[in-house]
């Protein structure tokens, strides 16, 4: 298989990791996760959710909506990706957030694809749902960028949450393609040069819903640790969207230190079908991507 295959499937099972790890301490504080934890390191589930070791939430459950969408179509598909909220939304989620709600009964009551620009859209649900679309669009900037903010605005329509979705896509890629940390580390900065508010050098802790606390988070951690379960135990330790801010870390750094990096327990603990999935999509999304026609 080869090595961009290879970190594609570790980037979304990381994913899901980072979901099922984070979901414990969400909504907690570093002191709350102190006092019940320790330092939380473990796939044990619980948290505010209930969850069983090993579940995911709407992190995981939104991205593979995407990654069904795109496979059934062989192809972009707005509608199809919202048809698959819809019946995701259908099915009684475990958690849902308030703004990907409003973005799908809008879908389902007027077919609206692209919710209307809105201050209160600058959430992180957007950009925790992008791994499919940068597998989607590998070897291809633009298509990622345009994307990128469809596949956003069907439910958050913000210029951070735009600028969030494109950052991370493309640091997604250019780890995929083997790009360095200092390489990667360029990417973030030019997200801070556009929109300084997503500045991270002097991170103060706070790690809530807001698109930019999140990627703070993200960020911070990713770039001071060396592994990528360091990375995803620091993340989910400072607690608030901890599932959101380890799915998003999972997928950096899984697409960063490949599949061999990944911890064996961690693995085994994750609900296997979501395993089974997760490992397929990212092969059958890669295989759909520009970079695949062209290295075929
Ligand atoms: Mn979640
Ligand atoms: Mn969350």
């Amino acid at each position: 298989m080869s090595e961009v295959l290879s970190r594609a499937q570790a980037a979304f099972l990381g994913l899901a990791l980072g979901d099922a790890l984070g979901a414990t301490t969400e909504f907690m504080t570093p002191a709350e996760i102190r006092a019940a934890h320790g330092v939380h390191r473990k796939i044990v589930g619980g948290g505010w959710l209930h969850l069983k070791p090993g579940q995911v939430t709407d992190d995981t459950e939104m991205s593979l909506c995407i990654a069904r969408a795109l496979v059934a179509a062989g192809g972009w598909d707005l509608a199809g990706i919202a048809e698959q909220f819809v019946a995701w939304m259908r099915a009684k989620p475990i958690d849902i957030g308030a703004t990907c709600r409003r973005g799908i009964r809008d879908y389902m009551h007027k077919g609206q694809l692209e919710t209307p620009a809105n201050d209160w859209d600058a959430g992180n649900g957007g950009v925790m749902r992008m791994l499919p679309v940068a597998l989607f669009t590998l070897g291809d900037g633009e298509l990622l960028a345009r994307c990128a903010l469809a596949q956003a605005r069907l439910t958050h329509h913000h210029p951070l949450s735009d600028a969030a979705c494109v950052a991370v896509g493309r640091l997604v890629q250019q780890a995929l393609l083997g790009a360095s940390r200092h390489q990667l580390h360029q990417v973030a900065r030019e997200l801070v040069a556009a929109h300084p508010n997503f500045r991270f050098t002097d991170y103060r802790g706070q790690a809530g819903g807001y698109v930019v606390e999140t990627l703070q988070t993200v960020f911070h951690y990713f770039f001071s640790t060396a592994t990528f379960e360091e990375c995803l135990i620091g993340v989910v330790n400072q607690g608030g969207d901890a599932d959101t801010t380890g799915a998003i870390a999972g997928m950096l750094a899984g697409a960063f230190y490949g599949a061999g990096e990944l911890p064996a327990v961690w693995l085994r603990r994750l609900d296997g079908a979501v395993r089974a999935e997760v490992t397929l999509r990212a092969a059958q999304l890669v295989g759909l991507s520009p970079w695949a026609r062209r290295s075929s």
